[in-house]
C-alpha cells in the first residue's frame, strides 16, 4: 500500500524519488523509499535517524507541511554527503504530514533532482495523496487490530476447557471449539452439517420453545445426553445463550462434560441407599422391642417410665419413617414402579396417620379435626408410602403452625380420585414458592420457621405422581395452607357420585 501511494505521488508531480515513513506516535514503524519507480529497502533506524535531523522531523515536530525550493539553502533539510555540489547537488522537495483522525500517521517526502521545480499545484496534489494515504493508514490499522481481536477471540474460543459450538438460531452448527471436535468425535467438517439438536437427540420444536424466548444475558441450563461419533452418549450440561454477532443473532452452547459427576452422583447414591437399607433391620429391632416392653409394662408400673418408653417408641418411629422415605427417594427418582400395592381402606389409614400426629399437635396445643366422606372406596397402593405422605403433610402443618393453631384433614372423593387435603392457619407460602417447595431441599428462608431438610414434601410428590396421582398446594400468606393429593380410584370401584 506504501509503495503504491508512492508511485503515485512521484509520478504524478515527475518527482524522482519518494519517501513515507509510518509513526506510532513520534516513532518510526516503517518505512517506504522508491527511486526512479524501485523501490528499496531501509530498516526502521534509518527511518528514525531521518526523523531526528532531517526535513521530516521537522514537519514531524510543527504538523505542517514544507516546500522547499532548493534544499542546498534549507538548513532543515540534513546534508548528506551525496547532496555536495560535485555530486547530486541541490534538489527541490515537498514534506507533507499524513494525518489520520488529528494524528500524524506518517511523514510523506517528495524529491526533484533539480531545485525550483515544484509549484503549488504539486503541493495541493502531493497534500491530497497523504490525505487518502492517512485515510488507508487507519484503516489498515483497524484491520490489523481487527484481526488481533479475532485471533484473540479464536485462541480463547479454542483453549477454553468447556466444549463449545455455535449455531444459527435453528441449530446448524456453524462453529465448534477444539474440545468440542474432541468430545463429539466428529471432524470440524464433518460438525459442521450437523445439527445441534441432532447431537442432543432434542426435539425438533426445542428452540422455538426453550431457545427463541432468551433474552439479552439470560443463559438456560439444561442436563441432557450428547451422542458422540460413535454412537455412545456422554452426560452434559448445557448452558444455551443468545449472543448478537453483526450478522445477526446466533446461540452461544457450552456443553460441560459431567460424567464424572454423574458417576460419583450413583455412587453416592447407592451408598446412601445401602447405609439406609442396613440402618433398618436394628430400627425395626429397637422398634418391636420397645413395643414388647411397652406390652409387657404391668399397667400399676411408674408413669414416668411409661412416658420415656413411650417418647423412645416415638421416635424410633419417626426414624423409620424418616429412612423409608429416604430410600424410598432413591428408588422412585431411579423410576423404579410401586411394586407393593395393596387394597386399602382409606380411612383407617388417615387415623393411623393422625394417631401418629396428635401427640406432637396437641403438645403445642392444636386442635386437629378430621373429615372423612363415607363410602370411599379402597385403594389399590403401598399403603406405607402413602401413609407416610399423610404423615408428611401433617407434620409440617404441626411444624409450620404456631401454638393453639388449627389442622383439618378432609379426604373425598372427586370423579375417579380420591383427595386429601392437610390444611392449616399457619404462616402461609409465597405464591412465587407454591411449586419450588416440592423440589428437593427446597426450604423457605425464615428466623420463625423450624429447622428441616426439605425433603419431605419431594418425596411426597414423587410417591403420588408414582401411584399415577396429583399433589398441589393453595395458600395465603399469614391465613394458612392446603395441601391437598389427589390417588386414582381403581377401576370397576364404582362410578364416582358426579357421574
Ligand atoms: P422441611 O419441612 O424438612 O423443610 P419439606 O419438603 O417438607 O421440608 O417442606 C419444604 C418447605 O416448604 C419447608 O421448609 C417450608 O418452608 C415449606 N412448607 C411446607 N409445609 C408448610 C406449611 N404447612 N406451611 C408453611 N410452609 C410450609
Amino acid at each position: 500500500m506504501l509503495s503504491r501511494v508512492l508511485m503515485l505521488s512521484s509520478r504524478h508531480v515527475g518527482a524522482e524519488r519518494a519517501s513515507i515513513i509510518v509513526l506510532d506516535g513520534n516513532q518510526a514503524v516503517e518505512g517506504a523509499l522508491i527511486v526512479n519507480d524501485f523501490l528499496l529497502e531501509r530498516s526502521v533506524e534509518h527511518w528514525n535517524n531521518v526523523l531526528q535531523d532531517g526535513l521530516a522531523g521537522w514537519v514531524l515536530r510543527n504538523r505542517q507541511a514544507v516546500m522547499l525550493s532548493d534544499t542546498s539553502r534549507d538548513e532543515r533539510w540534513a546534508q548528506r554527503p551525496d547532496d555536495a555540489a560535485s555530486r547530486t547537488g541541490a534538489k527541490s522537495a515537498i514534506c507533507v504530514p499524513v494525518m489520520a483522525r488529528e494524528q500524524v500517521v506518517g511523514i510523506l517526502t517528495i524529491v526533484h533532482p533539480k531545485p525550483l521545480f515544484f509549484n503549488q499545484e504539486h503541493l495541493a496534489l502531493v497534500q491530497s495523496i497523504a490525505d487518502q494515504a492517512g485515510i488507508a493508514i487507519y484503516n489498515a490499522r483497524l484491520y490489523n487490530s481487527l484481526q488481533a481481536v479475532t485471533r484473540r477471540y479464536r485462541e480463547l474460543f479454542d483453549d477454553s476447557i468447556d466444549p463449545i459450538c455455535i449455531t444459527s438460531l435453528n441449530g446448524q452448527i456453524l462453529e465448534a471449539n477444539r474440545q468440542a471436535i474432541s468430545l463429539t468425535g466428529y471432524p470440524a467438517e464433518v460438525l459442521a452439517e450437523k445439527s445441534i439438536l441432532e447431537l442432543l437427540k432434542l426435539p425438533a420444536d426445542w428452540l422455538s420453545v426453550n431457545a427463541e424466548p432468551l433474552g439479552a444475558g439470560q443463559t438456560l441450563r439444561q442436563e441432557g445426553l450428547l451422542w458422540t461419533a460413535d454412537q455412545s452418549a456422554v452426560p452434559v450440561e448445557v448452558h444455551v445463550r443468545k449472543v448478537a454477532f453483526p450478522s445477526g443473532d446466533v446461540l452461544q452452547w457450552i456443553l460441560q462434560d459431567i460424567t464424572e459427576r454423574k458417576q460419583l452422583d450413583a455412587l453416592r447414591d447407592d451408598l446412601m441407599a445401602m447405609v439406609y437399607h442396613d440402618l433398618r433391620s436394628p430400627l425395626s429391632n429397637i422398634i418391636s422391642s420397645l413395643e414388647m416392653l411397652n406390652m409387657l409394662l404391668p399397667v400399676s408400673d411408674d408413669e414416668n417410665l411409661r412416658a420415656l418408653l413411650s417418647i423412645a417408641i416415638r421416635s424410633t418411629g419417626r426414624m423409620q419413617r424418616l429412612i423409608n422415605t429416604l430410600l424410598d427417594i432413591y428408588r422412585l427418582e431411579a423410576g423404579q414402579p410401586i411394586t407393593n400395592r395393596t387394597r386399602t381402606e382409606v380411612a383407617p389409614l388417615v387415623y393411623e396417620a393422625v394417631d401418629t400426629i396428635l401427640p406432637v399437635a396437641e403438645n403445642k396445643g392444636q386442635q386437629v379435626d378430621v373429615q372423612i366422606e363415607p363410602n370411599l372406596p379402597p385403594l389399590d397402593i403401598d399403603t406405607d408410602m402413602i401413609r407416610r405422605v399423610l404423615i408428611n403433610l401433617m407434620d409440617n402443618a404441626t411444624k409450620y403452625t404456631s401454638f393453639k393453631g388449627k389442622i383439618f384433614l378432609s379426604v373425598c372423593r372427586k370423579g375417579d380420585r380420591v383427595e386429601f387435603s392437610v390444611c392449616d392457619n399457619g404462616p402461609g407460602i409465597p405464591p412465587d414458592a407454591l411449586e419450588v417447595i416440592f423440589d428437593k431441599f427446597a426450604r423457605l428462608q425464615s428466623e420463625r420457621f423450624p429447622k428441616g431438610i426439605g425433603l419431605g414434601l419431594a418425596f411426597c410428590r414423587l410417591a403420588v405422581r408414582s401411584h399415577g396421582g396429583e399433589i398441589w398446594v393453595e395458600s395465603k400468606v399469614n391465613e394458612g395452607s392446603c395441601f391437598t393429593f389427589a390417588l386414582p380410584v381403581s377401576p370397576g370401584d364404582g362410578e364416582s357420585p358426579s357421574g
